[in-house]
């Protein structure tokens, strides 16, 4: 039975570090374990133009903690009047790795994301050009659509005719949650990828709502039925290039969460690494977990993948805390429901 593993030292491909006191709360979570993250633009204002990237990157950078070694790779946020010309340059100087695409009002601080698709599209033929990838959250808005048809619809309706519309554009949808994305992904050639999430990996929609609602668990896209999940654990398990790692780690203080509308996010920066050794465990795959965490997304975003190595090893179940405390309040961290044995070694 294999007690340890040695990987290359991971990154996050879907990460939110918000800002202020929360940012330096959270982000030790993260650089603790992996060495880049592209960080969702997502903040109120949203991170729009090159120069806000770079002055976000400096707040990222200054909220370090001591030694720490980590890489955020900035995204713009695409909204309606995104400026070609300074995503040209933005990428051009190395600062933006991405270009976020959210619907407008798909999730969190989602209000500036794009209505008509059209609009967008000098900056996408731009991106396509210089081979710059488009995030996508990929659901619709339309509030006639259920909720969890929403990224199957979005499918169809806006992806493919985007992509059609725009050859050479390289697009990843993040957090796919059903096996109607997996099967996108899976036919989209090299330029299609798809990330996956810890926690869509453990659970369905029944954690969410049977018993009790469970905010801590409640997520954009929303965790569907039990057949999606195990068609995402395959798909993560199975050594697809096109799948990797995106934690799509979203803090919240808690009495945003535990709350009359409660907010879309789990916080999963501190026990990713152990959870998903657990599932790629028990799925006779760890031979496969570095290449989901480590390799794979560098492959897609053309970059070299980490030389450092980190140490995962079996022993006692961890303990950790329930909630991180920062200065935004509480946070809950994710809770897999089962005792996790995995140990990132420092
Ligand atoms: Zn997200």
């Amino acid at each position: 039975m294999t007690q340890s593993l040695t990987i290359r030292r991971p990154d996050d491909w879907h990460l939110h570090l918000r800002d202020g006191a929360m940012l330096e709360g959270v982000l030790p979570e993260t650089t603790r374990h992996f060495a880049r993250a592209i960080v969702m633009p997502n903040l109120v204002p949203p991170v729009v133009t090159g120069a806000e990237a770079a002055a976000y990157r400096e707040r990222i950078m200054a909220a370090l903690p001591a030694g720490a070694r980590f890489e955020p790779l900035m995204v713009l946020y695409l909204t309606e009047t995104t400026d070609p010309a300074d995503v040209r340059a933005a990428a051009a100087s190395g600062l933006v790795k991405a270009v976020k695409l959210y619907p407008a009002g798909a999730t969190t601080n989602s209000a500036s994301g794009v209505r008509d698709f059209d609009r967008v599209r000098g900056v996408l033929e731009t991106m396509a050009e210089i081979g710059l990838p488009l995030c996508v959250h990929g659901e619709v808005t339309d509030p006639a659509v259920d909720i969890f048809d929403r990224e199957a619809v979005f499918l169809e309706r806006v992806l493919e005719p985007i992509r059609r519309a725009t050859p050479g554009l390289r697009v990843v949808l993040e957090h796919v949650t059903t096996r109607e994305g997996l099967d996108y992904v899976r036919g989209g050639g090299p330029d299609m990828a798809g990330t996956l999430t810890t926690h869509h990996l453990i659970i369905n929609r029944n954690h969410i709502l049977a018993g009790g609602i469970r905010p801590h668990y409640y997520c954009l896209p929303v965790a569907k039925r039990e057949t999606h999940r195990l068609a995402l654990r395959e798909a993560a398990t199975g050594g697809e290039g096109c799948f990797f790692l995106g934690t799509d780690s979203a803090p919240h203080a808690d009495a945003a969460k535990e709350s009359a509308c409660g907010c879309a996010g789990c916080f999963t920066a501190t026990n990713t690494l152990s959870i998903l050794a657990h599932v790629f465990e028990e799925e006779g795959a760890l031979d496969r977990l570095e290449g989901f965490v480590a390799l794979n997304g560098p492959a897609f975003y053309r970059l070299p993948p980490n030389e450092e190595r980190i140490t995962l090893r079996k022993g006692e179940p961890l303990v950790l805390p329930a909630r991180i405390e920062t200065g935004a309040g509480p946070v809950t961290l994710f809770d897999p429901g089962f005792p996790l044995l995995w140990h990132v070694e420092s």
